[in-house]
């Protein structure tokens, strides 16, 4: 089968994917991947779904990654030997039991994205940008190095896969705006780490500077090739749920490209038959870097760009989102909603479901917040299938549980927990066990 797929503009200009350009040369426009979805219409619905059943994690190269097992799908014009792919995707979704009996729902679950690579759902789109740029290389195409502006997450994985590709990649950070975790990853992985003192909204007005000269290939996700790979996160979920489509997604939201991605998936899918109906998608911001919140309280027909504040939830810490508009057009098509977390109630959500057996990290917590709001003002029902995006790895952020659990802060918070610090003498801990055990 000849599969395809090329970039597009609103307007209908077409350009390669093997093309280094990330605006429209004559509306600048954003650039999207449009896919021939005539060819991908000769193959029934029910066989694209045996074919990825067969795939799923498996090991021939690449197919058993959780996006190269759907490649036709995200990027066909790439050859299997320029991929680079670390077996992305194939996640955990994890049956949140427990958590879900305590706000009354039966059918919680949490997609465990950041069980990944470099912990992140970032990963899943960077594979396709990384393979990418090895196929432009190798058709003697002029890249030097590949870039990006971070909050910590899509910098580790850039590093990561450049690395695993022998490609330079060079790191725009804001300064101490990071997790020491976050910081290491591109340093381990020998990338050209460049700490700014600005926020994440500076640094992608340098890198969008820098990407003008034409060899430094751009890997934020105003580059759509991320976005091809991300989408792939809505197909492994109807695909773990045996190809029903969930009632409600909840995803934390920063530069939006993720709730984009996650729309297009459910889109293609529905386009070529493999399901019959949308979910309902909520987004959720911290309320200190919530410029889509404020847009959506107009009914999405203002949005104005914010400074945004100091949050936790580093990672979704976006002022000047670049996905804005297309993420609004998928969230209007999926009757979709925003809502905000205080600093507050994203940690207190993060630690309560830890208490049930996860370890989430802090824009996890937001999404998890905001599920809390929608159960409490009944817009989810107790049957409602409801799946919440973890983005990340808790483990990258143990400064934010550090905090939380900290026994001298004022006031304390709703879940903490201290260790106890005690001699090693077994009739004091034998004492000390009974008397803390069922308190
Ligand atoms: C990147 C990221 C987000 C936000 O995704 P966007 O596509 O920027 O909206 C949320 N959580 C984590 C952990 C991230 O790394
Ligand atoms: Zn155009």
């Amino acid at each position: 089968m000849n599969y395809n797929a090329w970039f597009e503009c609103e307007k209908g200009c077409t350009y390669p994917l093997t093309e280094i350009i990330y605006r429209c040369r004559n509306c600048n426009g954003l650039l999207e991947v449009r896919h021939d979805m005539d060819v991908l219409k000769q193959r029934s619905a029910a066989d694209w779904k045996s074919l990825f059943e067969q795939r799923y994690m498996r090991t021939e190269y690449p197919y058993g990654s959780g996006v190269w097992g759907k490649k036709e799908f995200v990027c066909p014009n790439i050859e299997n030997a320029n991929i680079i792919s670390m077996y992305e995707g194939g996640t955990n979704l994890f049956w949140a039991e427990r958590f879900g009996k305590q706000l009354g729902l039966a059918d919680l679950w949490i997609k465990q994205c950041g069980n990944s690579h470099t912990g992140s759902f970032k990963d899943l789109g960077m594979t396709v940008l990384v393979s990418m740029v090895k196929q432009i290389i190798s058709e003697s195409g002029n890249i030097r190095a590949v870039m990006c502006a971070s909050t910590g997450d899509t910098s580790a994985s850039l590093a990561a896969y450049a690395s695993a590709a022998g490609i330079p990649a060079i790191i725009l950070l804001p300064k101490e705006k990071v997790t020491r975790e976050q910081l290491i990853q591109p340093i381990a992985n020998g990338a050209l780490t460049l700490s700014l003192e600005t926020d994440f909204d500076g640094c992608m007005e340098i890198v969008q500077k820098l990407a003008a000269r034409k060899d430094f290939y751009l890997a934020n996700s105003i580059n759509s090739l991320r976005v091809e790979g991300q989408k792939t996160i809505s197909i492994e979920i109807v695909q773990q749920f045996d190809w029903e489509v969930p009632d409600w997604i909840i995803i934390p939201g920063g530069n939006l490209g993720n709730v984009f991605a996650l729309g297009l998936g459910f889109l293609m899918m529905l386009e070529l038959g493999m399901i019959d109906k949308l979910p309902r998608i909520a987004c959720a911001q911290a309320e200190r870097a919530n410029p889509l919140y404020r847009s959506f309280q107009t009914g999405f027909k203002e949005f104005s760009a914010i400074t945004a504040q100091s949050t936790q939830a580093t990672a979704i810490q976006i002022g000047n989102p670049v996905s804005v508009h297309r993420a609004i057009r998928v969230l209007q098509r999926f009757d979709g909603i925003v809502d905000q977390a205080t600093e507050e109630e994203l940690a207190d959500a993060a630690a309560r479901a830890d208490r049930t057996g996860l370890f989430n990290c802090p824009h996890t917590g937001v999404a998890l917040a905001v599920l809390i709001k929608m159960v409490e003002r009944k817009q989810i029902q107790k049957d409602d299938r409801v799946i919440v995006i973890s983005t990340a790895n808790g483990l990258k952020f143990p400064d934010f549980k550090v905090a939380y659990h900290n026994v001298d802060d004022q006031p304390k918070p709703r879940y903490l927990n201290t260790p106890l610090e005690l001699e090693a003498d077994f009739e004091n801990v034998l004492k000390q066990i009974d008397t803390h055990l069922d308190s």
